[in-house]
């Protein structure tokens, strides 16, 4: 079954720590050993793992591809967003976690984040939490 997590981003480009509300779902499901595959279904936005102890490699990150793709420049697509797809296809629409011991098998310092580049929006992340 594919469940669906809403996440409202603030910003135009931003990461969104989404970490407890995967880990949520794989609660609610019981699993304690198994995959959780994350997906996002928006030509826009992103799924990514990286560090969430320091607040500052999230900004840096967004800085960043938003220097070396800037928003506006002489695209093809004319709807605006064009640099919001080439980020999106960058930073990839999926990933896939372990789940062991009723967690989430993630690096001490990680975390599961939705990357927001074309916002403020009403995003969906859709998750399927795949029991061993
Ligand atoms: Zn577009």
């Amino acid at each position: 079954m594919i469940q669906k997590m809403r996440v409202k981003t603030e910003q135009r480009v931003q990461m969104v720590d989404i970490t407890s509300g995967i880990q949520r779902l794989i609660d609610r499901a019981a699993a304690k050993s198994g995959i959780a595959s994350i997906f996002c279904p928006h030509t826009t936005a992103a799924i990514t793992i990286n560090e969430n102890a320091d607040a500052s490699v999230q900004s840096d990150i967004c800085q960043t591809l938003s220097s070396l793709i800037p928003h506006h420049s002489r695209y093809a697509h004319t709807e605006g967003n064009a640099d919001a797809h080439i980020k999106s296809a960058l930073t990839g629409s999926s990933r896939t976690v372990f789940i062991d011991g009723g967690k989430l098998c993630l690096g001490t310092w990680q975390g599961i984040f939705f990357c927001e580049f074309d916002g403020p929006r009403t995003r969906e992340v859709w998750v399927r939490i795949l029991k061993d």
